[in-house]
C-alpha cells in the first residue's frame, strides 16, 4: 500500500469513527435517551457532523485522494474504494457550507411548522415554509448540476445513476397494471383481518419477532433489536446492527416491521470482514437497500410455505389465533386496502402512493404546480390512482415527513426495492430450485447464503445499476414483479 492511501485510510478511518459516534447518539436518542437530553444530544451531534464534513471536505482529502488515485492500478477493491470516496466526496464539496447551514435551519423550522400544520389540518400553516423548502431544493440542484431535469442533480444523491427519466420509464411499466388490479380487487369482498388487532402482550410479541429474525439468520451476537417509536436499522460494524420494532395492538407491525428491518440488517451484516469500516461497507444504494427489506418482509414474511413453518408456533404464542385458519391468517395478512396513509399501505397499493409523491416532486420544482395548489393536486391524483380522495389535508399532503426535511428525490427508491425484490427473487428461484420446500421446512439458509453470495458480499464495490446486471443479466425490470403480484392476488381474490 502506498503511503498516500495509507494517510487516505487513516482519515477515512477517523471520519467513520465521528460518523459512528454519531449514529449511537442517535440510535440512543431514538431508544432511550430521557427528553430531558435533547438540547445536549442535538448540541453534541451537530459538532460531530461538522467535524467529520470539516475533515473530510478538507484540501488535504483531495490532495491524498488524488495522489492514491495516480499510485494505484490493477487492485479492484482499492479503485472501487477510490471510486466510491471520489463520488461523496464531489457531492460534498459542491454544495456551499451556507446552503447546508441554510438546509438545517429551515428543516428545523419546517418540521415545527410541518407539526403544526398537521395536527391542526391547516396546510396554509405549512405553505410559506414548503415554498422556501422548494427554492432550496431549487439552488441544490443548481450547486450539483444536471444535463436534463432538476429532479435529477437530487435524486442521484439518493440512487447513483437515478434520474427522472429513468424512474419515468419504472413508474410506467408498473402504473397501469397496478391501477387496473386495486379496481379488480376493490370489486371483491375484503378478507376479515380484525383478528389481527388485540391485547398482544409486548413480551409475547418481542420473543416471536426475536424467534423469527433468528430463524431467517439476523445474527443475535452482531446485532439486537430495541423498541422505537419509528422502526429503523443502523449499525456502525458489521459486528453490531441495531434494528428497532414497535410493540402494538395490531400485530402485523411488529410481525412484517421485524422482519423488514432484519432485512437491511442482515445486508449490512453481509459485508465481508475485510471491508469492515471502509467506504465500502455495507449496502449499496437506497433501491437496493429496500429491495433487502421487502424480500424477507413480503416474499419470503407474507408467504404461504413461511407460514407453513411458523402458524403453529405463532398459535401457540397468541392463544387468540387457535380459533383460526391459518388460510385466514395468510389471506389477512395479504389483505389490500387503498388506503390514504402510505405508511399502512399493502404490497399493492404502496407503489401508487410513491408514484403520487413522485410525480408532485417533479412538479413542484419544476414550477408546474404552485404550492398552493397543492392539496388539489394531491387529491386529484389519490382519486385517480387509488379511487379515494382524502378528506382532510393531515391524511393528504401533510401525512410525510420528508418535505419538511428538505428531502427531495428519494421516493422512487421505495418502489425500486419493491420491483428489485420481485426481480432478484425469480433469480433466486432459478438458482436454488424448490424455494418454497425450504421455507415450509423452516430452512433459510439457502435464501441468505444466495443473497450474501450475489449481493451482499459485494458492499458499494459496483455501482447500483452495474451490481443489479450482474446479478440479474438484464437492468432493472418490472416484469416479475407486475407477473408475479397480479398471479398471487388473482389467487388470493378469486380474479
Ligand atoms: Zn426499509
Amino acid at each position: 500500500m502506498s503511503e498516500n492511501l495509507a494517510k487516505l485510510n487513516a482519515r477515512l478511518a477517523d471520519i467513520n469513527a465521528l460518523n459512528a459516534a454519531n449514529a449511537i447518539m442517535d440510535w440512543d436518542h431514538q431508544c432511550y435517551m430521557p427528553k430531558g437530553g435533547a438540547r445536549a444530544r442535538g448540541e453534541h451531534q451537530a459538532s460531530l457532523s461538522r467535524m467529520a464534513h470539516e475533515l473530510f471536505v478538507a484540501d488535504e482529502t483531495k490532495t491524498l485522494l488524488d495522489k492514491a488515485k495516480a499510485e494505484t492500478s490493477g487492485d479492484e477493491d482499492t479503485e472501487a474504494m477510490l471510486r466510491v470516496v471520489s463520488r461523496d466526496l464531489e457531492i460534498s464539496t459542491k454544495l456551499p457550507s451556507s446552503l447546508v447551514a441554510e438546509k438545517s435551519k429551515l428543516s428545523a423550522q419546517g418540521h415545527e411548522d410541518w407539526v403544526e400544520a398537521r395536527s391542526t389540518d391547516d396546510f396554509s400553516k405549512f405553505a410559506p415554509i414548503l415554498e422556501k423548502l422548494i427554492e432550496l431544493a431549487q439552488k441544490e440542484a443548481e450547486c450539483l448540476g444536471y444535463s436534463d431535469h432538476i429532479y435529477d442533480a437530487l435524486t442521484d444523491q439518493y440512487e447513483e445513476g437515478a434520474s427522472k427519466k429513468y424512474w419515468d420509464g419504472m413508474f410506467d411499466t408498473i402504473r397501469q397494471p397496478l391501477v387496473d388490479l386495486v379496481a379488480k380487487i376493490k370489486e371483491k369482498p375484503a378478507p376479515d383481518d380484525s383478528f389481527l388487532t388485540g391485547d398482544f402482550p409486548a413480551s409475547a410479541q418481542s420473543d416471536f419477532s426475536h424467534k423469527l429474525v433468528r430463524a431467517i439468520g439476523f445474527d443475535l451476537d452482531r446485532g439486537r433489536i430495541d423498541v422505537a417509536a419509528h422502526p429503523f436499522c443502523t449499525g456502525w460494524s458489521i459486528g453490531d446492527i441495531r434494528l428497532t420494532t414497535r410493540y402494538q395492538n395490531f400485530l402485523n407491525t411488529s410481525i412484517f416491521g421485524t422482519l423488514h428491518e432484519a432485512g437491511h440488517g442482515m445486508y449490512e451484516q453481509g459485508t465481508p470482514k475485510k471491508w469492515d469500516l471502509t467506504p465500502l461497507a455495507g449496502g449499496v444504494s437506497l433501491g437496493v437497500h429496500e429491495s433487502q427489506s421487502r424480500t424477507w418482509e413480503n416474499l419470503v414474511g407474507r408467504s404461504r410455505p413461511f407460514w407453513d413453518h411458523f402458524y403453529g408456533e405463532l398459535q401457540v404464542t397468541f392463544p387468540a389465533f387457535q380459533s383460526i385458519s391459518q388460510d385466514a391468517y395468510y389471506r389477512a395478512i395479504n389483505r389490500v386496502e387503498p388506503s390514504l396513509i402510505r405508511v399502512e399501505a399493502d404490497e399493492v397499493t404502496y407503489n401508487l402512493h410513491i408514484m403520487i409523491r413522485f410525480e408532485l416532486e417533479c412538479a413542484l420544482l419544476e414550477g408546474s404546480v404552485k404550492v398552493k395548489d397543492l392539496p388539489e393536486a394531491w387529491n386529484e391524483k389519490y382519486r385517480a390512482y387509488l379511487g379515494i380522495v382524502p378528506p382532510s389535508d393531515a391524511n393528504g399532503c401533510l401525512q410525510d415527513v420528508h418535505w419538511s426535511a428538505a428531502l427531495m428525490g428519494y421516493f422512487p427508491t421505495y418502489s425500486m426495492g419493491n420491483i428489485l425484490s420481485y426481480q432478484f427473487w425469480e433469480k433466486l428461484e432459478a438458482d436454488l430450485g424448490d424455494v418454497n420446500a425450504m421455507m415450509a421446512k423452516g430452512d433459510f439458509a439457502p435464501i441468505l447464503g444466495w443473497l450474501q453470495t450475489k449481493i451482499y458480499s459485494q458492499g458499494k464495490k459496483y455501482k447500483p445499476q452495474d451490481l443489479v446486471k450482474r446479478v440479474c443479466g438484464e437492468p432493472l425490470n418490472a416484469e416479475p414483479y407486475n407477473r408475479r403480484i397480479s398471479a398471487k392476488y388473482s389467487e388470493l381474490y378469486g380474479l
